[in-house]
C-alpha cells in the first residue's frame, strides 16, 4: 500500500485561478520528495490540500488507503510546518511544542513526556523555558520541527523548510531532517524553489511547471550524477 496518493488533483480558486492540474503521485513509506518549481507554480497549494487546508476541486488523496479528500485537517495523519514557523513569541519553546498536543485530550504527565522526548531529539531541552522570541532562527526552526514531529504524524509536510536560514544552518537542519526520517520512519513531502535543496534532501524530486507535473524522478535521474 502506498503511504500517499495524489490522483488527478486539481484546484481551481474562487477567482477563477488555475492552481493545479492533473496532478499524480504516489509515494512510499518513509519517502522523503519535494516539490520543486518556480514561485506560483502550485507548490503550496498542493501541499495544502495534502494537509486539508485547501479544498480538493478534481481528483482524489488517499493516504494509507483511506480516502481523505473530504476529511478535516486535525483528523489527517499529517502535520505542516510552516515557512514563517508561526510560533507563539510568548510562550515558552516546551509550551510552543505542546501546543499542537492541547487537543488530544492528553493528561498533563503523558503531555510532558512526549514534549520531553522531542526536545531531547533536537537538542532543545536546555531551551525548553525559554520564551520563542528570544531565539535564533536556527532554532526557531528546529522547534517548529519538534511541534510537527510531537503529534506523531504519519506525514510530516513541510513548507520552505529551509528557505530562511543560512547555509550553516541548513545544512545542520538538513543533517537532522535525515536522521529523524531514518529514526522515525515518517514519510516527508516538502516544497522548495530552491534546487540545491531538493537535491540534498529528497529521495525524489516533483518537477512542477505552471500547476503541471513535468516530471518525476529520483535527483540523479533528473539532474545526471550527483
Ligand atoms: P507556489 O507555492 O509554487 O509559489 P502557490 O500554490 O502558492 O504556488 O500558487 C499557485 C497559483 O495559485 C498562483 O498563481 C497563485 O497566485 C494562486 N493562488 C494561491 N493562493 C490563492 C488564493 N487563495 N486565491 C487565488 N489564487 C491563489
Ligand atoms: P480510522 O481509525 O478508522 O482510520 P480515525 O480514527 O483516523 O479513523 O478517524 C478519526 C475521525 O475521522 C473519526 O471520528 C472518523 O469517524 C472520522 N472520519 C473517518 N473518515 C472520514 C471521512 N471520510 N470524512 C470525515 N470524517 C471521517
Amino acid at each position: 500500500m502506498y503511504d500517499l496518493e495524489l490522483i488527478g488533483v486539481g484546484k481551481t480558486y474562487a477567482d477563477g485561478t488555475l492552481a493545479v492540474s492533473d496532478f499524480d503521485l504516489r509515494v512510499g513509506r518513509g519517502e522523503f520528495v519535494a516539490f520543486l518549481g518556480p514561485s506560483g507554480c502550485g507548490k503550496s497549494t498542493t501541499l495544502r490540500m495534502i494537509a486539508g487546508f485547501e479544498t480538493i476541486s478534481r481528483g482524489d488523496i488517499i493516504i494509507k488507503g483511506r480516502n481523505v479528500s473530504d476529511v478535516p485537517p486535525e483528523r489527517r495523519p499529517t502535520s505542516m510546518i510552516f515557512q514563517n514557523y508561526a510560533l507563539f513569541p510568548h510562550m515558552s519553546v516546551a509550551d510552543n511544542i505542546g501546543f499542537g498536543l492541547d487537543v488530544k485530550g492528553l493528561s498533563s504527565a503523558e503531555k510532558k513526556a512526549k514534549v520531553g522526548r522531542i526536545m531531547e531529539m533536537l537538542d532543545l531541552t536546555a531551551l525548553a523555558g525559554k520564551k520563542a522570541d528570544r531565539l535564533s532562527g536556527g532554532q526557531r526552526q528546529r522547534i517548529a520541527l519538534a511541534r510537527g514531529l510531537v503529534v506523531e504524524p504519519h506525514i510530516l509536510l513541510l513548507d520552505e523548510p529551509l528557505g530562511a536560514l543560512d547555509a550553516n544552518l541548513r545544512r545542520v537542519i538538513q543533517n537532522e531532517l535525515k536522521l529523524l526520517q531514518k529514526d522515525l520512519g515518517i514519510t516527508f513531502v516538502f516544497v522548495t524553489h530552491a534546487q540545491s535543496e531538493a537535491l540534498g534532501l529528497s529521495d525524489r524530486v516533483v518537477v512542477m511547471n505552471r500547476g503541471r507535473v513535468e516530471q518525476i524522478g529520483t535527483p540523479q535521474e533528473i539532474y545526471g550524477a550527483p
